[in-house]
């Protein structure tokens, strides 16, 4: 099941080139008093709507994707956690790049563990990207998404991918410069998910999946998810050794080599083998 979030917080079904309607399948959802829970209510009770999204689906009214404005697939992540340099080929190039590198020593993921970035730099595809300082080179990354499913804390690496409730793009766009990752990343539309999401079920092996970035057409970065270094199911244990993961976190794995910068009129096109491609434009923010 495709599920993408569109125009004003309307809920869709994704089917070929065609959104179903199924807002109304979220009238199931708890009702909460204040203070309201700190994770997404639509994926922690994915299972139980299920079967109501696909009722509505039968009904709901039929629009072109091309028209719908998407948004985020996750409303409310308790927290954005990313994978620093996670292929060997983007390490390669790091270490030979100071434009990337800063004067600072690449670690090791291994070494130097996962970050988070700030909930509040998350855009869906259709919002677009809003360079901060273009005076700075930004760059894109894409990287393969898993949103959590379901509360997560000392997870094994053997069950750790029962934790996912699904996959998306990401784009974890980056102010190259000396400062802590959490302020490069953490700018407002640094992170772009999209187009939507793919539950688990339809995309079944993460490690297996060719992922691909152009800007205005042309080749940046192309690389396929099996050459990660810390694999998804260690990136959820190894994550959940330090803190829960609720569900509607977001885990964002790591970009391949190709990483280069990103102008205001630029656009971007991010796909990912059964995800699908996501479009998104650049431009400066208003200041
Ligand atoms: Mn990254």
């Amino acid at each position: 099941m495709k599920l993408c979030r569109y125009n004003d917080n309307r809920l869709g079904l994704v089917e070929g080139d065609h959104i179903i309607d199924v807002t109304g399948a979220l009238a199931a959802l708890p009702a909460h008093k204040y203070p309201a829970p700190r994770n997404d209510q639509l994926i922690e009770n994915l299972a139980m709507l299920r079967p109501g999204i696909l009722e509505a689906a039968k009904s709901g009214a039929r629009l072109p994707l091309a028209g719908a404005h998407l948004l985020s697939p996750v409303a409310n992540p308790g927290k954005v956690v990313a994978a620093p340099v996670n292929y060997q080929a983007h390490f390669d190039e790091a270490q030979h790049d100071d434009e990337i590198r800063h004067g600072t020593q690449i670690v090791k993921i291994q070494t130097i563990g996962l970050f988070l970035k700030a909930t509040s730099s998350i855009v869906g595809m259709s919002h677009g990207v809003e360079i901060n300082d273009i005076e700075r080179r930004n760059d894109h990354e894409i990287e393969l998404v898993a949103i959590i499913g379901k509360p997560a804390r000392h997870v094994k690496i053997e069950n750790a991918l029962d934790y996912v409730a699904g996959y998306c793009i990401g784009l974890d766009m980056t102010v190259r410069g000396p400062q802590e990752r959490s302020m490069r990343k953490s700018i407002d539309t640094y992170t772009v998910l999209g187009p939507w999401m793919a539950t688990a079920d339809e995309i079944g092996d993460p490690h297996d999946l060719n992922l691909a970035l152009t800007v205005n057409g042309e080749p940046r970065q192309s690389n396929n998810t099996a050459n990660l270094l810390v694999k998804v199911r260690e990136l959820i244990a190894w994550a959940s050794s330090y803190y829960t993961l609720h569900p509607g976190d977001v885990l964002m794995t790591g970009t391949p080599d190709g990483v280069g910068p990103v102008a205001p009129g630029d656009v971007i096109d991010a796909r990912i083998d059964k995800l699908g491609a996501m479009k998104v434009n650049v431009r400066a923010a208003k200041v």
